[in-house]
């Protein structure tokens, strides 16, 4: 049988990547997660082709341009965007995909997916924003025009939070992940 879409957003910095890699270790879920495109430099201990793709304006702009992505969002100097082949094969081959991905791109991915019953998709929330602020701010990779800028984007973000399935607060990422990994479970039970 085909597998699921899901769909996990959330503002950046709220924990959605440390949440995504505990549900990845739970076997029982069956997730492939679908690993994005980006323009973004390597962080230090990421990997190319494990966290990401890490390509050129020029690689994203052609893919962009012959329709290989099924969605894509720019912000603060990068663009992101999802594979749409890989997605379809890793479903077509029985796995439940998992987009981690932020909310204008889940946004795009909700309209074109919205009646489908494989489809999923779960909002992360922080259990405020002052605490949301402390995470980026712990990070620190950025410089403060970029926390900035992250902080402004996460207040938009958080105004979207009733337009997803599912809302669950990541007051600790074992927390979270246990939510999720029983939103999962129900669906694939249906
Ligand atoms: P970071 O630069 O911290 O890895 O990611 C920044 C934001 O981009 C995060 O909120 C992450 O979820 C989101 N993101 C990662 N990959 C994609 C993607 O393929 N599409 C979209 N729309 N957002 C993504």
């Amino acid at each position: 049988m085909k597998g699921l879409l899901i769909v996990l957003s959330g503002p950046s910095g709220v924990g959605k990547g440390t949440v995504r890699e505990i549900l990845m270790k739970d076997e029982s879920l069956n997730l492939a997660y679908s690993i994005s495109m980006t323009t973004r430099k390597p962080r230090v201990g990421e990997v190319d082709g494990r966290d990401y793709f890490f390509v050129s304006q020029e690689e994203f702009d052609k893919a962009l341009k012959n329709k290989e992505l099924l969605e894509h969002a720019c912000f603060v100097n990068n663009c992101y965007g999802t594979p749409k082949n890989y997605v379809e094969k890793l479903r077509n081959e029985g796995k439940n995909v998992l987009l981690e991905i932020e909310t204008h791109g889940a946004f795009s991915v909700m309209e074109k997916e919205k009646d489908d019953p494989l489809f999923l998709s779960i909002f992360l929330l922080p259990p405020s924003f002052e605490e949301l602020e402390k995470r980026i701010r712990g990070r620190r990779t950025e410089e403060e025009s970029i926390v900035q800028e992250r902080l402004a984007k996460a207040k938009v973000e958080l105004k979207l939070q009733d337009n997803y399935q599912h809302k669950v607060v990541d007051i600790t990422p074992e927390q979270a992940a246990n939510e999720i990994a029983d939103i999962i479970n129900k669906k694939i039970n249906l």
